[in-house]
């Protein structure tokens, strides 16, 4: 089993090498080339993502891999090829850039691959195998490794254009999850590594939901968040397009917003504050994401928001916020003694 493996991760180093050399230095890449490049991906940065383009024939990976003795029903588990209808092996994904996929310690251990001529579906992923787990990868990681670690940062955007496009703009601690919403396993993983982690997600009403969802996840494993807000209909990768780099660096100095300030702009969306009920239930709603929070000041700041927007007593709002447990922080030294109520303002005890 493990030699299974480890022939696995041989054969994905050899694919790799071969869709990058394919991309960058021969003539059956120029479509995939061409498509990088319409796309804003400079030379730079498809060597140190290691990017390739799968030529668009039925059998180029089959042969290469057979070529080389590997066993191809073991290359199709491995994801690396696939049997077609008529029972053949053939390639899967021709026709494609690639994205390999590498775990923490950067063995590539899958891909995703794009459609450059519109052909569905858009991307091809690798299935789950027994190298490829896609709720504990992230792509970019192993690029992003060093810069998170020292930056103590990380920023989280949605497709894997957007972290390509994104470092290289000049923020390489960026990454992204394969296609799926963040899991526990991505939460647990991230927050061992920074102090931050800042979401940018689309600006769209799915991008806006995953961040809600992200942050809770986020929250339970006592990471600090922010957010960045995209305007509508924009990500990482279109914004950069149409308003450059610089813009974006801007952006995301400037747009940052604390985790309960995007909560706040969330549970408003659609609701008509002046309706009592409707007012009621946002209130109710804030208090109980107040209280999740961890930064007493930042809990004082909302607490005083809600009081002046609404005109209600700060101690009465701060009556019923109830504190839910939070997990320690990693460095915090766990107390027998339960916490403070987070939110008694100084002049009580
Ligand atoms: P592009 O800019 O190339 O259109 P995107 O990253 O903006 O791609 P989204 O539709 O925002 O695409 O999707 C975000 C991510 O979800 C993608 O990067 C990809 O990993 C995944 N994804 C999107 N569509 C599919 C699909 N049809 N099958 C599998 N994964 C997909
Ligand atoms: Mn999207
Ligand atoms: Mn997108
Ligand atoms: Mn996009």
């Amino acid at each position: 089993e493990q030699e299974k493996k480890f022939r696995m991760r041989e054969a994905h180093r050899i694919v790799t090498e071969l869709y990058h050399e394919v991309l960058i230095q021969t003539e059956a890449g120029d479509a995939g080339r061409i498509y990088l490049e319409n796309r804003g991906i400079r030379e730079g940065a498809m060597r140190e993502f290691r990017l390739g383009y799968a030529p668009d024939q039925d059998r180029f990976t089959v042969d290469s891999l057979a070529r080389r003795g590997f066993d191809l029903d073991e290359m199709v588990e491995a994801g690396l090829i696939s049997i077609g209808r008529d029972g053949d092996y053939r390639d899967r994904f021709n026709g494609r850039v690639v994205f390999p996929i590498s775990d923490r310690d950067g063995t590539i251990v899958g891909f995703s691959g794009r459609s450059i001529d519109g052909r569905d579906p858009k991307y091809v992923n690798t299935a789950e195998t027994p190298l490829f787990n896609k709720s504990e990868l992230l792509f970019g990681f192993a690029q992003a490794r060093g810069a998170m670690r020292k930056i103590k940062q990380v920023v989280l955007v949605e497709g894997n254009l957007d972290v390509v496009r994104v470092a290289q703009a000049g923020i390489p601690y960026t990454v992204a999850s394969l296609g799926t919403a963040l899991t526990p396993v991505h939460a647990q993983n991230l927050a061992r590594i920074v102090d931050e982690v800042i979401i940018c997600y689309d600006g769209d009403k799915a991008g806006r939901a995953a961040t809600l969802k992200a942050l809770q996840l986020l929250e339970a494993v006592a990471v600090d968040c922010s957010v960045i807000r995209l305007p509508d209909g924009e990500d990482p990768d279109s914004f950069i397009g149409n308003q450059g780099e610089e813009t974006f660096l801007h952006w995301i100095e400037q747009e940052r917003v604390s985790s309960l300030e995007f909560k706040s702009f969330y549970f408003r969306q659609g609701k008509n504050l002046r309706l009592e009920g409707e007012r009621v239930r946002y209130i109710e709603t804030m208090l109980e994401e107040i209280g999740r929070t961890s930064n007493p000041l930042l809990r004082d700041i909302y607490l005083g928001k809600l009081s002046e927007e609404f005109k209600l007593s700060k101690d009465s709002l701060i009556a019923q916020v109830r504190p839910t447990v939070q997990q320690p922080k990693r460095e915090q030294i766990v107390s027998d003694r339960p916490a403070a109520l987070p939110t008694a303002p100084p002049d009580r005890t």
